[in-house]
C-alpha cells in the first residue's frame, strides 16, 4: 500500500460525493485508486452504495445485482475522470501551440 496518497477519513467522507457523482476528476482518481487498494474503504463504499441505491430501488420489482452495478459506476467515473484529465491536458497543449504560433506570426509582423 505505498501508493496511498490520501488518508481513509477523507475517502470516506466523499463516498456519497462519489456515488452521486460529485466529485472532480482529480478526486475521483484518487477515490478510485484508494479504494482499490483499501478493503475497508471499499468495504465501506459498498455498504454506503448498497443503502444509497438499495433504498431507491425497494419499489422496484426489477432483478438488479448491486455489486456489479458498483463495479460499473466506480469503472465509469474513473474513466470519465480520465478522459477529462486528458482533455483538459490537451486544450492547454493547444492553447501553447496557439500561443506560441500567434506569438511567431505577431513577431514576423513587427519585423516588417
Ligand atoms: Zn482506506
Amino acid at each position: 500500500m505505498a501508493k496511498k496518497k490520501i488518508s481513509c477519513m477523507e475517502v470516506q467522507k466523499n463516498i456519497p460525493a462519489f456515488i452521486e457523482n460529485d466529485l472532480d476528476s482529480k478526486e475521483t482518481l484518487e477515490f478510485v485508486d484508494h479504494v482499490r487498494h483499501c478493503d475497508t474503504c471499499m468495504e465501506e463504499l459498498s455498504v454506503e452504495f448498497l443503502v444509497l441505491v438499495g433504498i431507491k430501488r425497494l419499489d422496484s420489482a426489477s432483478a438488479f445485482n448491486l455489486n456489479q452495478e458498483l463495479d460499473d459506476l466506480i469503472d465509469y467515473n474513473e474513466q470519465r475522470a480520465r478522459q477529462k484529465r486528458q482533455t483538459s491536458f490537451f486544450i492547454f497543449i493547444g492553447a501553447l501551440l496557439a500561443a506560441i504560433i500567434g506569438g511567431y506570426f505577431l513577431s514576423g509582423i513587427f519585423r516588417k
